[in-house]
This record gives structure tokens, sequence and C-alpha cells, in this order.
């Protein structure tokens, strides 16, 4: 058997995807900016994108702004708004320890720079308390950014209660989007969002592009300079076939946002109900508000890397945490921040997995780490020790 479950690292571009994008290389090959006839359709081609992006999350067109991807837009979103508060001396912004990295160097970078940070603390669940949120909004604070859902222990953060206290606060409110949009329904507006990033290789469209939602009274400072494409916030000649392909994958995604959602809670319960039934095991992250097709467990006593590798041998590609912390011995920042000790945090396994997938390859998931489990603490040290302190300390 073979199954991909690592879908929140990036997922199979979709046929339609793929279809659409062929169609403009073949077809719509001119510059969006040329005057001439082939210019004008690669416009059209451009805008009609925009609409379609803009429609998914109940955004106007005009507030649509293309990227290289979520990286660009996260980091685009939190200096326009840091520099924005700057101007009337607010120098503050508050997010959480569990943001993706494309998030939380920016801020670094900014702190440098003389702005303060909070970053807060977040619960054994994963998820931020409204409360905290609130308590942290001051004075001089120009930007609240936390997540919209965690990439790697899937949790759903409470985004209309923290949106309506930044609107009461006159604070921006940014969220990164990225593992939602496309996967749970969301509406700027209904959810009090002034800015929002995604990224088209999360949800079935081609990576290196991504979306900006920023509403228009935001000022955007310019990550990268040079012609006037995206209303002169954005330079670079648009990647069409991207542009266009996430579009497709986009719009494929949200009018089908439930039904998918539906089938992959059936599959991601099977799998966090079978894989619980092994001993010492914990599911990170809360059970119900987490993304559809999200499972993180830690496995005591044994080495996620050593697993992934035993895994993959066996025909399951699976994740260990983000795909930008493995490679490194550091664990999981997320996985700290929820409060698993160092040590049991190496122990990670997360599997994202997609509506294609079926009941007989998540019992297969199952049936092999219970396996993979089992042999790796057969020849551990680490659960010897373990296993020798809970009979002493029976
Ligand atoms: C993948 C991801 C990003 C980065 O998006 P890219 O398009 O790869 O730059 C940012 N934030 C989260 C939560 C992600 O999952």
């Amino acid at each position: 058997m073979f199954i991909y479950a690592d879908n929140a690292a990036t997922t199979k571009t979709s046929e339609a995807a793929i279809k659409a994008m062929v169609d403009i290389m073949n077809n719509v090959y001119g510059n969006p900016s040329s005057l001439h006839t082939t210019g004008q359709k690669a416009k059209e081609a451009l805008e009609k994108a925009r609409l379609d992006v803009a429609k998914c999350i109940g955004a106007n067109f005009k507030e649509i702004y293309f990227t290289s991807g979520g990286s660009e837009a996260d980091n685009q979103a939190i200096i326009s708004a840091a520099r924005f508060g700057a101007r009337k001396n607010k120098k503050h912004i508050v997010s959480t320890k569990i943001e993706h990295h494309a998030v939380l160097h920016t801020l670094n970078k900014l702190e440098k720079e003389g702005f303060e940070v909070t970053l807060l603390d977040v619960p054994e669940n994963g998820i931020v308390k409204v409360e905290d949120v609130k308590n942290a909004i001051r004075e001089d604070t120009a930007l609240v950014t936390i997540m919209y859902a965690n990439n790697e222990i899937g949790t759903i953060q409470p985004i209309k209660e923290i949106g309506a206290i930044c609107k009461e606060k006159g604070v921006i409110f940014h969220t990164d989007a990225v593992q939602a949009v496309g996967h749970i329904n969301i509406d700027v507006n209904e959810d009090n969002i002034d800015m929002l990033s995604f990224s088209g290789h999360k949800f079935h469209g081609p990576e290196g592009v991504g979306v900006l939602f920023a509403r228009q009274n935001i000022p955007l400072v310019n990550v990268i300079e040079g012609g006037a494409q995206e209303r002169g916030k954005r330079a670079g000649t648009e990647n069409l076939p991207a542009i266009v392909g996430m579009a497709v994958a986009l719009k494929d995604a949200c009018s089908n946002i439930e039904e998918t959602a539906k089938k992959e809670i059936q599959l991601r319960d099977r799998l966090i109900e079978g894989l619980s039934t092994i001993s010492h095991s914990m599911l990170n992250g809360d059970k119900e508000k987490r993304l559809p097709g999200n499972v993180n467990f830690i496995f005591e006593g044994i080495e996620g890397e050593s697993l992934l590798l035993l895994l993959d041998a066996r025909g399951i590609e699976a994740s260990s945490g983000s795909a930008c912390t493995s490679g490194s011995l550091d664990p999981s920042h997320v996985l700290l921040a929820i409060g698993r000790p160092h040590e049991v945090a190496h122990g990670s396994l997360r599997l994202t997995i997609n509506s294609e997938n079926t009941l007989e390859e998540m019992d297969y998931i199952v049936e092999q780490t219970k396996e993979v489990v089992e042999y790796l603490r057969g020849i551990s040290p680490v659960w010897e020790a373990m296993m020798k302190k809970e009979n002493v300390d029976k």
C-alpha cells in the first residue's frame, strides 16, 4: 500500500488545476501589463482569478493581492500593519507561541527594530484563550496576528471572537489562514478579519503562489519593489498559470467544503481511535476543534525521525511536525508551547490526510504504526529506563 499522509506540508495538484495551468501556458501567454490583445487576454484571466478567489473568502476583489505564497503574504501583512501602527506611535504586536515561522521570524525582525511583541501562551488543548488576547491588547497595540488553524496540531482558533475584540479596540487583525482556507468555511466579514494570508499548494493548487487579503484602509508596504503590478503593492510579472491554477483549485475546494470535511473527519477519527490504543500515546491538540484532515500523536520513548523512516519503508508518508523543523534536532516549538516535555516532543507523528483516502488505509496506518512503535521501543534505552521507573513507582 502507498499512502501520502503529508497534506499539511503540501497537497497533490488537482487535475483541474493542472489542466487550467497548461491551458494558460499554451494559449494565454501574454504579459497582463501589455496593451495588445494577447496581453489583455492574460489580464482578463488574472482578474477572473482574483474575483473567484475573493468570492471564496467573502472578500472584495480589490482587497486581493497575489503573492509568491503564504510566507510572503504573512511577511507583507505583518510588516505593513506594523509600519502603519508606528506612524501613530503604536509599536506593540500580539501573537502566539504556536505561529508558523513565517510569522514568528517576521515578528523577530520587527522586535530588533524596536517593536514590542507579546507571544501568548497556549493551553494544552492548543487553542488560544480569547480572554488572554483581550488582556494583552494595549493602547499602543498596532496588530494582533493569530493563525486560523495550526499547521502541526490542527487546532482551529476562535478567530471570529478574537476579530470582534480587535474590531472593538480598533486594532488591526491579521490571520495566517494557510491551513484553513479551502478546508473550513471562512468569511472575512463574519470573522472580523482585516488581513488574511493563504497559499495555493495547501488545497491542491500549485506551489509558489498565494494571496494576501487586506482591507483597503490598510496601506500596504512593498516586500518586492519594481513594477506597478498588483496595484503597485507587489512588483513582478504575475505568475499567471499558478494564479489561475490556484483559483481553480480553491473554487473546487470551496464548493465541496462540507462534503470533503465530512469524509475527512470520518477518516481522521478512525485514525485517532486506532492510534489511541497504543500504550503511552497522546493526541496533540483538541479532539474536536481541529482541522478535518489533521492527526498528531506523541508516542513516548521513541524518536519521531526513526518512526518516519520506518513508516516510509512501509509505504506511509507522514511528518514529525512541520517540514521546516524536520532536519533539525530541536523539537517542535508548537509541541513545547502546549506543554509537551522536550524528550517526549521528539516522538511526534503528524498524519494529514485528504478526502480521497479510505478507511482501509487508516486501518493500515494504525496497524503499521503499532508494529513500528513496538519495534522501536524494543530497541530504545529511553523506553527501557521509562519502564523500569514505572515498575519501581508501582
Ligand atoms: C505552509 C504554511 C505557510 C507557508 O506557506 P508557503 O506558501 O509555503 O510559503 C505559512 N503558514 C502556515 C500555517 C503554513 O501551513
